[in-house]
């Protein structure tokens, strides 16, 4: 089997993946902040790191790989959502985390391992903080815990930029009571009507990136194998927990390797909230298979940026219809038990290259219909089924794909029936016949698709 090489942003590099316990790979991903419907731009890191934890799982074992993804339920953003409705807090996280898992389960994400909130974490992050003071990278001010980002000489190595650079880039938050511009908040004041924990320096909460600082070395241990996110998180968040987790860690690394994924964008600019062209994940998931989205998200590499639009979705459709289409025609042959094609693993361990591995999945398609035995036939089913839940595609019922489920058996082989003649009498020129079978089909309110390896139908609704 092919090695697996991850792109490292720490190092800039492809590097050969070693974790440093084969039976306990363990991976980090921030997850949401739970105020408000995901877009779709959200789901990308869900589904490329669900894919990551499948290839991880096939290559190390099921049970060898730990895999948490945090859920952030306490910030500015929720506490301003709740003003603004006027719904209790926990009312609105526990909305949106429900939401989420909904709409990333449509998507075919599984459910972490240990999907850890940040409410159920204030202790933890307590304790990191007061070790940080105790060693004097935090000091306190004002009620806000900081930390001093002068004391962390490798702080901006992750995102290689001058911490100059860092703080006019990133307009970093000026207060008189920061030492330097550059010093971010571990612990904050709370307001008496907003969410509080007691802590050595009074009523407050915490600040978003040692929520993960705690939270991962709480599940994962001090040094964990990989870290991932959205690129726009290498700075300040991914820079700040490695700071925190470092210093209060004795120098140990926070994580080996260190993953982002690309933006998803609308045309010129990166889909966001702030720019207003957002497309949730929740009303896509009522227009499209959920299997159309997970697919269309895997179409380009996890690093490059991926435009989404209406197109990409019709392609992605007719994708999964011709793989569907041979899945239905396998219908009777029992797959064997088969692994990936090798060169479909090859482009996975590659940096997790999904195109080139969906167009490997696709050449099978193009072999099934090539096949001349059923033992042939027996072996490609088994593989296009073994590569497709690698990357959780192609897992569902053709025939509910179809829409054609609820049809009883006898009406399934006419329509079967009525499609083999019109192909004949296409091939004979036959083109009465052609046209007269065409009819009795659109009667039966069904719909052809000719692919290069044979047609599909579908009964439209109504
Ligand atoms: P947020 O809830 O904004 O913190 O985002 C959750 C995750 O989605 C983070 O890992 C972000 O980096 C990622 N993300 C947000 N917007 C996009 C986008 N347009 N394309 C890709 N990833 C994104
Ligand atoms: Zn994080």
């Amino acid at each position: 089997m092919s090695a697996l090489t991850l792109y490292d942003t720490h190092s800039r590099r492809k590097r050969l993946f070693e974790p440093m316990n084969p039976e306990r790979v363990t991976m980090y991903v921030c997850g949401p902040t739970v105020y408000s419907y995901a877009h779709i731009g959200n789901a990308r890191p869900a589904v490329v790191f669900d894919v990551l934890s499948r290839v991880l799982r096939g290559i190390y074992g099921q049970d060898h790989v730990v895999y948490a993804r945090n859920i952030t339920d306490v910030d500015d953003k929720i506490i301003a959502a709740s003003k603004e409705t006027g719904q209790p807090i926990s009312e609105i996280t526990e909305k949106y985390a429900r939401i989420y898992r909904e709409d990333m389960g449509a998507l075919g994400v599984r459910v972490p391992d240990i999907e850890p909130h940040a409410t159920d974490h204030i202790g933890e992050m307590i304790d990191m903080i007061q070790v940080l003071v105790d060693e004097k990278y935090a000091y306190e001010a004002e009620g806000h815990v900081l930390f001093a980002v002068s004391t962390y000489d490798r702080y901006g190595a992750l995102s290689r930029r001058s911490l100059e650079d860092m703080i006019a880039g990133a307009r970093v938050e000026v207060a008189d009571y920061k030492r330097e511009p550059g010093d971010f908040v571990l612990w904050k004041p709370a307001a008496d009507d907003e969410p509080g924990w007691g802590s050595p320096w009074g009523r407050g909460r915490p600040g978003w990136h040692i929520e993960c600082s705690a939270m991962s070395e709480k599940h994962l241990g001090e040094t964990f194998d990989i870290h991932g996110g959205g690129v726009d998180l290498v700075f300040p968040h991914h820079e700040n927990e490695i700071a925190q987790s470092v210093c209060a860690h004795g120098g140990k690394a926070m994580a080996n390797y260190w993953l982002h994924n690309g933006f998803l964008t609308m045309g010129a600019g990166k889909m966001s909230k702030s720019e207003g062209n957002v497309k949730l994940v929740h009303d896509l998931a009522r227009d499209y298979p959920g299997e159309v989205l997970r697919y269309a998200l895997l179409t380009a590499h996890y690093r490059a940026p991926l435009t989404w639009n209406g197109e990409l979705l019709t392609k992605t459709r007719r994708s999964l219809d011709r793989i569907y289409g041979v899945l239905r025609r396998l219908a009777d042959v029992e797959a064997v038990e088969a692994t990936p094609p090798a060169d479909f693993l090859e482009a996975l361990h590659d940096d997790l290259n999904t195109p080139k591995a969906l167009s490997a999945l696709f050449q099978l398609t193009a072999a099934a219909n090539k096949a001349e035995t059923d033992a042939e036939r027996a072996r490609i089913k088994g593989e296009l089924l073994a590569a497709g839940e690698l990357v959780g595609l192609a897992q569902g019922d053709p025939d509910e794909w179809f829409g054609i489920s609820e049809l009883p058996d006898a009406e399934r082989a006419e329509i079967d029936a009525l499609i083999d003649r019109r192909n004949l009498a296409r091939a004979e020129k036959n083109w009465d016949e052609a046209d007269a079978v065409r009819e009795e089909l659109t009667a039966r309110k069904i719909q052809v698709d000719d692919g290069p390896e044979g047609s599909t139908w579908r009964k439209l609704e109504g």
